[in-house]
């Protein structure tokens, strides 16, 4: 097994302990093995890093660099990263459990791309010059943020990072990270990167710790101008509320439980891949997953046949093999949540049709499941399951269908199965989620926003809309007279 060095906190380009001393330790959770430890940061730290971040942002080279420059080194950044992708996907797949061909092809290639876009666009951020009535020259400013928090989840612990590092740097921002306390390591990693890429001391400084303490810390702290978050829709509440202690300016990326809707008149070997790839990559530990399979009647039984043989095949197992299709779950905690509602949803009426049981006898493994039977009222189809469980819901006509894709706290997106272009562009415009798949599913692209409706949170990542999240406008109004 890959060899893992102890973590430690990032301030000011220098690696250090936590004030506190403590540290906490980092688990595989397909052995459910130590991999190493990581220093434990909390308000002490957190208050250091501020410190560090403020004074990057008010007085280092990183506020009179020119844009161009910081393009450079963000460029410089992907490069190190493409350089030393197969450590980083490994050690991701080490730490998180998701199969390395997922690491290799998705999390690596779209952490890098993250960083390449907005390389290329940290020189185009401007203002506009508009006409106002009178004798004025009127122009705004797109002034950075300032010193920004960004706090992440453990399902893609490196994109996560590269989403929301690559606009806060392009802008001039600076930052304090707190990954997640299950998944430090490639964060860590990246910030060794961050430092050989040139970024000036202060500007990128990384916490790993827990969300009580060292997140809490970051969100309540005054220094703090603007918050990012991606997590839960429950500590995205409790976020903002800390955030308004100082009118933080908040962004969220928060749960979902998205539809995935398919017509009798799709491509039906497409959707059935489709509903795989929507429900089973990254073991359904997405927040965009689509975990509301929405069958039109007609082809309910035939698609779940063939669903289920599918799935039935599928390798799920040792996460570091090429040739796996499912890894582990991230976690204990997480492992039990879902068989839970596995259990929940068979109590309130739904039937296994595979799966629902542990795949393995060590490691928190999760055979995937089908659950059939569902009605979009059961716990299971309201409730973000976060995992390898997908909910099957007949559906009848495109008002009963439209209703109850939209009956829903969340969201955050939808996939829809049809071979009639108009039918999918009309619900498009009728599903109330950030993200709509047509005829396709999980797909991601730096250019393209991501981000949710309703309770899946607001602001939009990726993309040029990120840049709104990192920046202020300035009026400037100049007499001509
Ligand atoms: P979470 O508890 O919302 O955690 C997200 C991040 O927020 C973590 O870094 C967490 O720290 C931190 N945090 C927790 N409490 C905090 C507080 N009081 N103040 C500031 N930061 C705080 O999510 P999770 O524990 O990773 O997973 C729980 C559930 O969240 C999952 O079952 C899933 O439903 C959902 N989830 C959603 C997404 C998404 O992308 N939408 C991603 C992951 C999870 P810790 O690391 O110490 O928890
Ligand atoms: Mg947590």
């Amino acid at each position: 097994m890959q060899v893992v060095k102890p973590g430690k906190i990032l301030i000011n380009n220098e690696w250090c302990e936590a004030q506190s001393g403590k540290r906490f330790d980092v688990i595989n959770p397909a052995t459910e093995q130590k991999i190493t430890d990581v220093a434990e940061g909390d308000s002490a730290d957190v208050d250091r890093a501020v410190k560090a971040a403020r004074q990057a942002f008010e007085k280092g080279p990183w506020k009179t660099m020119s844009a161009r420059e910081r393009g450079r080194i963000l460029n410089r950044v992907a490069l190190l990263l493409d350089k030393h992708k197969e450590e980083f996907a490994e050690l991701e797949t080490l730490n998180n459990g998701k199969p390395i061909h997922e690491t290799r092809n998705a999390d690596l290639p779209l952490s890098i791309e993250t960083f390449e876009y907005y390389a290329g666009l940290a020189d185009k951020i401007h203002g506009d010059t508009i006409p106002v009535n009178g004798n004025f020259f009127n122009y705004t400013l797109r002034e950075p943020a300032g010193v920004v928090g960004q706090i992440i989840p453990w399902n893609f612990p490196l994109l996560m990072a590269a989403w929301k590092l690559g606009p806060a740097l392009a802008t001039g921002c600076t930052v304090i990270l707190k990954p997640a306390e299950q998944t430090p390591l490639t964060a860590l990693k990246l910030g060794e990167i961050l430092v050989e890429a040139g970024l000036p001391a202060g500007v990128v400084n990384i916490v790993p710790g827990f969300g009580p303490t060292a997140g809490a810390a970051i969100v309540s702290h005054p220094e703090v101008d603007k918050v990012a978050f991606t997590g839960s829709t429950e500590v995205g509440k409790i976020v903002m509320q800390l955030a308004g202690s100082n009118l933080k300016r908040v962004s969220m990326e928060l749960g979902g439980k998205a539809p995935n809707i398919v017509f009798a008149d799709s491509d039906i070997d497409a959707a059935v891949n489709g509903a795989m790839r929507g429900i089973f990559f990254n073991q359904g530990e997405v927040c965009c997953a689509g975990s509301r399979l929405f069958l039109e009647e007609k082809i309910h039984d035939d698609f779940l046949s063939k669903l289920k043989s599918r799935v039935e095949k599928m390798v799920v197992g040792n996460p570091l093999d090429p040739k796996t299709q499912m890894g582990a779950q991230v976690s204990e905690e997480q492992f039990r949540k879902i068989l839970g509602y596995v259990e929940k949803g068979k109590k309130e009426g739904a039937t296994v049709i595979t799966g629902g049981v542990p795949a393995q006898p060590k490691g928190y493994f999760v055979k995937p499941t089908i659950l059939e039977g569902v009605n979009n009222n059961m716990t299971v189809a309201r409730e973000e399951i976060f995992g390898p469980v997908v909910c099957a819901i007949p559906f009848k006509n495109h008002e009963n269908l439209v209703h109850q894709a939209n009956d829903t706290v969340y969201g955050l997106s939808a996939g829809i199965w049809t071979r009639d272009i108009g039918k999918a562009h009309r619900l498009a415009k009728e599903i109330k989620a950030g993200t709509i798949w047509v005829n396709c599913y999980n797909c991601f692209d730096a250019a393209s926003p991501f981000g949710g409706f309703k309770q899946s949170g607001f602001g939009r990542e990726l993309g040029k809309y990120a840049l709104e999240l990192y920046t202020q406008v300035k009026s400037v109004w100049v007499s001509l007279d």
